[in-house]
């Protein structure tokens, strides 16, 4: 379980009516606009969350508990400080068009520009690790961007950080990808955008692919260092993921075959 520090959150209701929602300073400009006169605001200590005032009590501070967490644990992998923006639409479907997006099927939260937005209805499925991997996975994508990158770096560096400091056992964390191995069907190659496709009808498809991508960034933070993945993957932003992995001796290829002796490895 995670260690966290307890801090106060402050539950404000927005007069409605008044704008105070709209024109407030004291909201980022992601979270203004949203809700006038029926959005709750709860603050953590760095972190801020906007809801509907129709969330379920106590949601809303729960959040800002778990976004500071966040928060300090993307901070500690990037090494620069956040101010994590969390939002709580009432529904999957005002998610995904909060999100710009056709749907958020089977997603607990996704990243969108500056903030967090809640999927209120497969949130609330989850056990309290699970909120903590969720919430520290899409603030990754937030502080960190995901432009120019393959997905398994940008998905599997999320995964990195959000499991970093979870306590689950690797074996756990990757369940669904350990019964392929030990099945015998090691992955052959990283996983690419079809990998991540939602398929309804395979949940586990999408799991083993997040999973994939998550040991390849842990093996390059294993193998080098974390300092090292972060400067890999702000490299890749910069120059390409193939210069990238140059400087470090690798390429597309030589990675891949080192990194499916580690999830061997690791998951047999
Ligand atoms: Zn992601």
């Amino acid at each position: 379980m995670r260690r966290r520090a307890v801090v106060g959150a402050l539950l404000l209701f927005v007069p409605a009516g008044g704008g105070a929602l709209s024109g407030s300073p004291i909201l980022p400009p992601q979270a203004r606009d949203l809700w006038p006169g029926r959005a709750v605001v709860s603050r953590g200590r760095r972190s801020t969350v906007v809801g509907h005032d129709t969330a379920p009590p106590g949601l809303l501070d729960e959040l800002a508990r778990r976004a500071d967490g966040a928060g300090r644990r993307v901070s500690g992998v990037l090494g620069r400080p956040l101010r994590p923006l969390v939002v709580v639409p009432e529904s999957k479907r005002e998610a995904a068009r909060l999100a710009g997006v056709a749907g958020v099927d089977g997603l607990a939260a996704v990243a969108d520009e500056g903030r967090v937005i809640v999927v209120p209805e497969y949130f609330a499925a989850l056990n309290p690790t699970g909120r903590d991997v969720v919430l520290t996975h899409e603030l990754t994508h937030v502080a960190a961007g995901t432009d120019r990158l393959p997905v398994w770096l940008y998905e599997g560096f999320a995964d990195y950080v959000g499991y970093r400091d979870s306590g689950l056992p690797v074996k756990t964390a990757a369940a669904e990808l350990a019964a392929e191995v030990r099945a015998g069907r090691l992955p052959s190659a990283l996983p690419g955008p079809e990998a991540f496709a939602a398929d309804g009808r395979d949940p586990d498809r999408l799991a083993r692919a997040y999973q994939a991508a998550w040991l390849a960034c842990r093996f390059l933070a294993d193998r080098f260092s974390e300092g090292t993945l972060v400067w890999l993957y702000r490299e890749a932003q910069a120059a390409g993921v193939d210069r990238a992995l140059a400087s470090l001796g690798l390429s597309v290829a030589t990675l891949t075959a080192r990194w499916r002796a580690y999830v061997r490895d690791q998951l047999v």
